[in-house]
């Protein structure tokens, strides 16, 4: 069988990886217009604020592990223009077709362009290749962020952490609304006191002047910077399909079944250019995180050596670290909940990581989401300056394992005065819920 995957990310080379080593006999071809396939894009904020000082760290393995000792062909870049589904052929930029009995689409996704990309000093973050050249150019001190959403809050924090003159536009009149503003008090006040922050702002014109850019924004303000990022979200990389026979949903993603199976046979799709679906309301929805693809990527490599898989879904599950402060959410928003049938009720609950008589902890706020009429956890978001991660994800634990609130409160979490108080902050506010 002849296994063409077409990108080397992290979905691609997980499914390539799976399928030879599930069956051998397979020959798996990895097509990937980049020069780097399987690095840690999300260490890319750290390899630009200098943290990781080479890319090199970034690589999870070299080519050679690849080729020579898992026997998989790697074909850096090259880029896949299209796809002939009929004739089972895929058509690279340079005009050479490459036959599979059965393809991978693991392309991913890439930052949404504006009219500004293109420009000098103006910068959208996504792949190896593009970090290195952003870093050879990132030289000046005053450095916009456009965009307040995971990323661009990761990205500011992290350069300004380093030296870095840091102005974050975010279009919202609140910042980082993705996570419920109680949660968020703390860490906002003190990112406000690091970093500019521009409410309601949209950039609207750039316009370079003397080798620094003039940014005029939705508020009439007019900035200099010298270089500017944008994070203002991404789109998955399934133009070369359009028109195509491949079903694809209303945002461009590659519909999939469980078992990453598209609408075409002998087509499977993983990764960020692919739905996932929420493990809760079972509803497909978009997972463009690391764990998922390289999960979803796993499924597929195993589907296609017979090895059967069911992929779980996912509740979208994001820890990003904004200076000091661990902040996460997973699952379902009130809202969310509402939406999907069910009775919710929010806990909010101010709490500390750890005994207050032992040094080192910090205010920890957590707001947690469940279904009245059943007590079932729905969704949690945190933020701490100490433990915050790993409350985050015992809450995900939880909620996947489809816990309830009392469960939740018998819980047996470890305790000892320097990781948490007798009374952990979930435990509270599963007591909380038992109130009612
Ligand atoms: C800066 C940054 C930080 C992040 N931080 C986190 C984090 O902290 N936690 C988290 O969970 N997630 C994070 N993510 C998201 C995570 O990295 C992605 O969800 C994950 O890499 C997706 O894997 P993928 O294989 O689907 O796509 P990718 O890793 O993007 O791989 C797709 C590959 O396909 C190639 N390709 C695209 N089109 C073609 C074509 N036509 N022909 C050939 N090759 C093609 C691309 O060059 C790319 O290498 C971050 C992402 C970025 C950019």
């Amino acid at each position: 069988m002849k296994l063409v995957v077409i990108g080397g990310g992290a979905a691609g080379m997980s499914a390539a990886s799976k399928a030879k080593r599930e069956n051998s006999k397979i020959e798996v071809t990895v097509i990937e217009s980049g020069n780097f396939v399987s690095y840690a894009q999300c260490g890319i904020p750290y390899y630009l604020s200098g943290v990781v000082e080479n890319h090199e760290k970034l690589i999870h393995y070299p080519l050679s592990e690849f080729v020579e000792k898992r026997n998989i062909d790697v074909k850096t870049g090259k880029s896949v223009e299209k796809v002939d589904f009929r004739e089972k052929k895929v058509i690279l930029k340079d005009g050479e077709k490459i036959s599979y009995d059965i393809l991978v689409i693991a392309t991913g996704a890439s930052p949404k362009k504006n009219k500004f990309n293109g420009m000098k000093n103006t910068f959208f973050v996504r792949s190896l290749d593009g970090a290195i050249e952003i870093r050879k150019q990132l030289h000046g001190n005053r450095i916009a962020i456009a965009g307040d959403g995971v990323l661009g809050m990761e990205l500011a924090a992290e350069l300004s952490s380093h030296g870095k003159n840091v102005t974050m536009h975010s279009k919202h009149d609140s910042l980082f609304p993705v996570v419920d503003s109680r949660v968020t008090e703390g860490m906002i006040d003190s990112f406000k006191k690091r970093v500019n922050v521009k409410l309601n702002s949209t950039v609207e014109n750039i316009a370079e002047k003397d080798g620094s850019l003039m940014v005029s924004d939705s508020t009439g303000s007019v900035q200099n910077y010298d270089h500017i990022i944008f994070a203002t979200g991404i789109t998955p990389n399934t133009g070369f399909l359009k028109g195509s026979e491949l079903e694809l949903d209303a945002s461009g993603l590659i519909a999939v079944d469980d078992g990453m199976r598209t609408s075409n046979e002998n087509v499977y799709s993983a990764g960020d250019c692919a739905t996932s679906f929420n493990r809760i309301t079972g509803k497909p929805e978009w997972h463009p995180l690391a764990q998922v693809a390289n999960k979803m990527g796993r499924v597929a490599g195993s589907n296609i050596a017979g090895k059967i898989m069911h992929y779980k879904g996912a509740l979208g599950s994001t820890l990003v670290k904004i200076f000091e402060y661990e902040v996460g959410f997973t699952g379902l928003t009130v809202e969310k909940a509402k939406k999907n049938g069910f009775n919710p009720k929010e806990i909010f609950i101010k709490g500390s990581s750890r005994a207050n008589y032992y040094p080192g902890g910090s205010p920890m706020r957590l707001l947690m989401v469940y279904d009245q009429d059943t007590g079932r956890i729905l969704g949690a978001q945190i933020s701490s300056k100490d433990g915050g991660a790993w409350r985050l994800n015992t809450l995900e634990t939880a909620i996947y394992s489809g816990m309830d609130m009392e469960t939740l409160f018998y819980n047996d979490l470890g305790y000892t005065p320097p990781f948490s108080q007798v009374w952990d902050p979930i435990i509270t506010g599963a007591s909380l819920s038992m109130r009612d």
